[in-house]
């Protein structure tokens, strides 16, 4: 099949694809999609001149597309549309920002609206299977905006909240499941979810799957499903390992790269401030944000402690800030995220998880408050900023023991980051008085606490030894993203 273009495999198709598509092996139909210009966000130069009407698609969809100003289809979206329509397997390669979700959803919802059933308590038609919470709700929007015109119903599970409402709405009878795998398998196991009787299984972000350590999960999702169904497999990149993985669960895939042709920090302009102390670079850090033209600023740290400690900073230096991370509840992820989104606030300080999939419009500043040991990662920071063909600025603050991190990236991008002076951004600044520690107050009837620790001997054995108590080792074990 080298070389099939997609005028050949899909029918009702009425526009060639030729100029967008390259041949590149025969292991799959594969296509190669070059975009001119960058590879995030949508606008501009990301848009192909094909309209939305090329494709086969039922009139309540255009609309509700229409209504979300959608006119021309993204590369990923007018290459994979067609043959899924079609019922192809699709292995897609395309980061966040390419317009992905529309590319599985719209293909989707078609089909279950063409084809409704009767509504089964637990069983699902269609399971989307995404790694962050973030994304399992920003796709369950997407639904319901592309849905809004049909009677195509989507719930969306994920851990972190009480489980009440998602079982609630499971009860009701669902078309499309969006879910993260832990409470997935969870409500699986409790008899709230079934799916045997899936149609379409998507799985999304296969390689942050593989890095947060959920591919067993995946693997024990896939013995629920049955054999025959519709898979489309997205990964932002494609590693050996993910190949491997799609292989066990796609057949026969259209293959759909959306690869960007200059790498996306080219419209990024990208700065290092060498700082020497952790104090210095808390100074350089609340200096830049005080500066006017700091309007959204996404901040990382490599821990949630950190990125706790730093909005605790911040706000004594009346900057306003919040912090998410996994040890947030959902409901304060998904606040500080509309706050932000919105301008209520400017900073947002996030780990690399937490922010995964989060796509937010505006952020002029990406600043690494703390260097990633992985250089891939410092990519995708900060392609957070320069979203939809606007410029951003990057901003990395930089230790002494961080040098080697920046050696790694400035290989992988294959430019130097140009090095800024940090001595305009040392003016001390004020600090407002930290909040008092709430006192425990002995109640009189705690006589226990008025006397002397039950194991003094152990505690300052201990202290001597430098050593932190077993409750705080533990605590401390935990995942620290
Ligand atoms: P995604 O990669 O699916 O997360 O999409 C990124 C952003 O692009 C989301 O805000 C979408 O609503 C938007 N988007 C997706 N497809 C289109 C399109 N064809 N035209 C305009 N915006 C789009």
């Amino acid at each position: 099949m080298k070389g099939l273009g997609i005028k050949g495999l899909c029918q009702g198709l009425t526009f060639d694809t030729s100029q967008f598509v390259k041949p590149l092996d025969n292991v799959f139909n594969r296509l190669l999609i070059i975009i001119p210009g960058i590879g995030h966000g949508i606008e501009g130069s990301l848009m192909s001149n094909q309209e939305f009407r090329d494709f086969n698609l039922i009139k309540p969809i255009y609309r509700a597309l229409r209504d979300m100003n959608y006119t021309n289809p993204t590369p990923v979206q007018l290459q994979s549309i067609p043959p899924l329509l079609a019922g192809r397997d699709l292995l897609g390669c395309a980061q966040t920002g390419t317009g992905k979700t529309a590319a599985f959803a719209l293909p989707i919802i078609q089909h279950l609206a063409r084809n409704q059933r009767r509504r089964e308590r637990g069983f699902v038609r269609a399971l989307i299977v995404t790694p962050t919470r973030e994304l399992a709700a920003q796709i369950y929007e997407n639904l319901n905006m592309y849905s809004k015109y049909l009677d195509v119903t989507s719930v969306v599970v994920f851990g972190g909240v009480k489980q009440n409402s998602q079982v609630k709405s499971l009860n009701k009878g669902v078309d499309i499941l969006v879910a993260t795998p832990g409470r997935l398998l969870d409500l699986i196991s409790q008899g709230y979810i079934k799916l045997e009787k899936v149609e379409f299984f998507v799985l999304d972000e296969a390689d942050r799957m593989l890095d947060m350590g959920f591919i067993p999960d995946v693997r024990r999702i896939l013995k629920y499903l049955p054999n025959k169904r519709q898979t489309m497999f997205f990964s932002a990149t494609l590693s050996p390992k993910i190949i491997q993985l799609s292989k066990s669960m796609i057949h026969n895939p259209i293959r759909v790269d959306v690869t960007p042709e200059k790498p996306v920090v080219e419209l990024i302009d990208q700065r290092l401030m060498n700082t020497k102390t952790k104090q210095e670079k808390s100074t350089v850090l609340m200096n830049i944000l005080k500066e006017q033209n700091v309007k959204k600023a996404l901040v990382f740290t490599r821990t949630k402690h950190g990125a706790n400690k730093l909005a605790k900073l911040l706000a004594r230096a009346d900057i306003e800030a919040l912090a998410i991370h996994g040890n947030k509840t959902q409901n304060a992820r998904q606040k500080a995220l509309e706050n932000f989104k919105s301008g209520r606030i400017k900073v947002l300080i996030a780990t690399d998880i937490a922010a995964r999939g989060i796509d937010v419009e505006g952020i002029s500043h990406v600043i690494n408050h703390d260097i990633p040991n992985v250089a891939e990662t410092y990519v995708h920071r900060i392609g957070r900023t320069a979203r939809a063909g606007c410029r951003g600025i990057s901003i990395s603050l930089c230790g002494p023991e961080e040098n080697e991190f920046i050696r790694d990236i400035e290989k992988l991008i294959k430019q130097s980051i140009p090095v800024v002076d940090v001595k305009p951004y040392m003016t001390k600044v004020e600090l407002n008085p930290e909040e008092p520690r709430p006192q425990v107050q002995n109640r009189p009837s705690q006589k226990r606490n008025v006397h002397k620790p039950r194991n003094p001997q152990g505690q300052n054995r201990r202290k001597q030894r430098g050593q932190a108590s077993p409750g705080s080792q533990a605590r401390r074990g935990n995942h620290n993203r």
